[in-house]
């Protein structure tokens, strides 16, 4: 029992009146300040039982376990406050200490510099340079933040980005995490001039292709160029409109329709790069590490401008935050929506996001907001015209004989552009091995095809327009959808 009048005096009222939460987080609070430690952990328990869950009073008791060097107790008692997005900067700080008191530096520094970016009045210098050890040969002197908010804040990892000077060499920040191959390793703090970014997974690529490439599809194509092209062609006739190039468009339709060859049929005509992100690249099973993964890509596509930042499957990296149970899910979910926005108006003046899902109704609404991924363009299967056109661009470099591409085209009905490929795949190995056995090229005929024809089956076009009947009929309140309608009330 703390020899000290006015903490006896509290103690004794708290005993007397032991439900009143106030006072006994009060005497918590003040047991916990003139470092009576095991008292302080004990009212902060007795707090807790009267009010369960209450933050305030975890984040007292669990600084109480931190400083008796109680460090897995704290993280035990901040993990639920930590599962819940927006939890306090404070308690983001306490769980730096307790996760640099068990020695996980890089984990520590990520919840540290997250929650400064918050509150920059939390910084704490000296806990700041124990998270990047001067031992880190290529590590600059660390500036030191200060305890009130500057011109140059601390920039966060990733969680939250902050307004960054642009170098010639891209994006220089004053904070980066080490890439996610390292993860769990001490973070290193490079400052403009050092090799500060975390690489990217993806790659950039060349397009190849260009609409001519692409066929049918014409108002789909007439909706890119609007959205996507006109503004970088022209722009100067979008400027006098007070329009800006950049933003995204989500592709959406069943599996297979062409949306990834369209995204880099896009980059071709713009003669942009390329770059084709897939889940592998930025899904990382670390906290933090996707956030970083995907913030990396976002500032290569920057350095690679003009391009076409292609995100495939985005239903997994966009999904409605209401649906998740993990709170690290939903900051990836936040970390894209403020990669999109950009740090400013210029940041990602250039690059075009454009992104594809089969399931475009699991995709968070916050994602169709005005310069994000605002306009959703459906990629239709293709009716028979278009699946003639797109066998004769399949076929277009192979030996053939006359063909008749619109005999093949009745025959496939609910076929998409991935079901013709692999048609006219196993049309051409069929005539391979005839043309080996030869002696000599055999060309391609329409026979060919149509054999080819019945032994591939379409894939799931048919199940996918079920299910978009399901939410264009019964969850379309918001008329996302109702450029579904025609179809989905077809014939299947
Ligand atoms: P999705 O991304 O919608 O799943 P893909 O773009 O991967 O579908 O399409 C699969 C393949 O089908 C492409 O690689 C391309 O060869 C072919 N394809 C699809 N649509 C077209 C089209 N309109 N024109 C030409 N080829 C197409």
């Amino acid at each position: 029992m703390p020899d000290d009048a006015g903490l006896q005096a509290l103690r004794e009222a708290a005993r007397l009146s032991p439900d009143n939460l106030p006072l006994r987080q009060h005497l918590a609070g003040q047991l916990l300040a003139k470092g009576y430690l095991a008292d302080a952990e004990a009212e902060f328990r007795a707090a807790l039982v009267l009010s369960p869950g209450n933050p305030e009073i975890i984040a007292g008791l669990a600084e109480a376990f931190v400083r008796q060097s109680a460090y897995g107790e704290a993280l035990a008692a901040l993990e639920p406050l930590l599962a819940e997005p927006g939890y306090p900067p404070e308690i983001g700080v306490l769980a730096a200490r307790a996760l640099a008191g068990e020695g996980d530096l890089a984990r520590a520094a990520y919840r540290y510099f997250e929650a400064i970016s918050r509150d920059p009045s939390l910084a704490d210098p000296e806990f700041a340079a124990r998270l990047n050890p001067p031992s880190q040969p290529q590590t600059p002197p660390q500036p030191q933040p200060s305890a009130q908010p500057s011109a140059q804040p601390q920039t966060p990892p990733y969680a939250a980005p902050q307004p960054v000077a642009q170098t010639p060499n891209g994006p220089a920040t004053a904070f980066t995490a080490t890439p996610a191959a390292s993860y769990g390793q001490p973070m290193v703090n490079p400052r403009p001039g050092s090799p500060p970014e975390p690489e990217s997974n993806a790659e950039v690529q060349q397009a190849g292709l260009t609409f001519a490439d692409v066929a049918g599809m014409e108002s789909v194509k007439e909706a890119l160029r609007i959205k996507l092209l006109l503004p970088i062609q022209q722009p100067d006739l979008f400027a006098a409109f007070g329009k800006r190039a950049g933003g995204g468009v989500l592709l959406y339709g069943p599996p297979g329709a062409g949306k990834t060859h369209l995204a880099r049929a896009a980059a071709g005509e713009l003669g942009a790069a390329f770059i084709n992100v897939g889940l592998a690249d930025i899904l990382d099973m670390y906290i933090g590490s996707s956030e970083r993964n995907l913030h990396a890509t976002f500032d290569m596509a920057r350095r690679n401008r003009p391009c076409v930042l292609f995100f495939d499957e985005v239903d997994a990296l966009a999904a409605r935050r209401s649906d998740m149970r993990q709170a690290h899910t939903r900051q990836l979910v936040n970390q894209f929506l403020a990669e999109l926005d950009g740090v400013d108006q210029n940041a990602n003046e250039g690059v075009l996001v454009l992104a594809a899902t089969n399931a475009p109704w699991y995709v968070d609404a916050a994602f169709r907001r005005p310069g994000r991924l605002d306009q959703p363009v459906f990629v239709p299967p293709p009716d028979a015209a278009a699946r003639a056109a797109i066998l004769r661009i399949l076929c277009r470099d192979k030996p053939l004989a006359e063909m008749d591409f619109d005999a093949v085209a009745k025959v496939t009905e609910h076929f998409v552009g991935a079901d013709l490929k692999g048609l006219v795949d196993r049309a051409v190995e069929a005539k391979l091995q005839q043309s080996i056995s030869a002696g000599r090229p055999i060309p391609l005929t329409t026979a060919d095809l149509l054999a080819a024809a019945k032994t591939v089956r379409p894939t799931a076009v048919r199940e996918w327009m079920a299910t978009a009947r399901n939410y264009v009929m019964h969850a379309n309140d918001s008329g996302a959808w109702d450029e579904l309608m025609p179809w989905v009330k077809g014939k299947w």
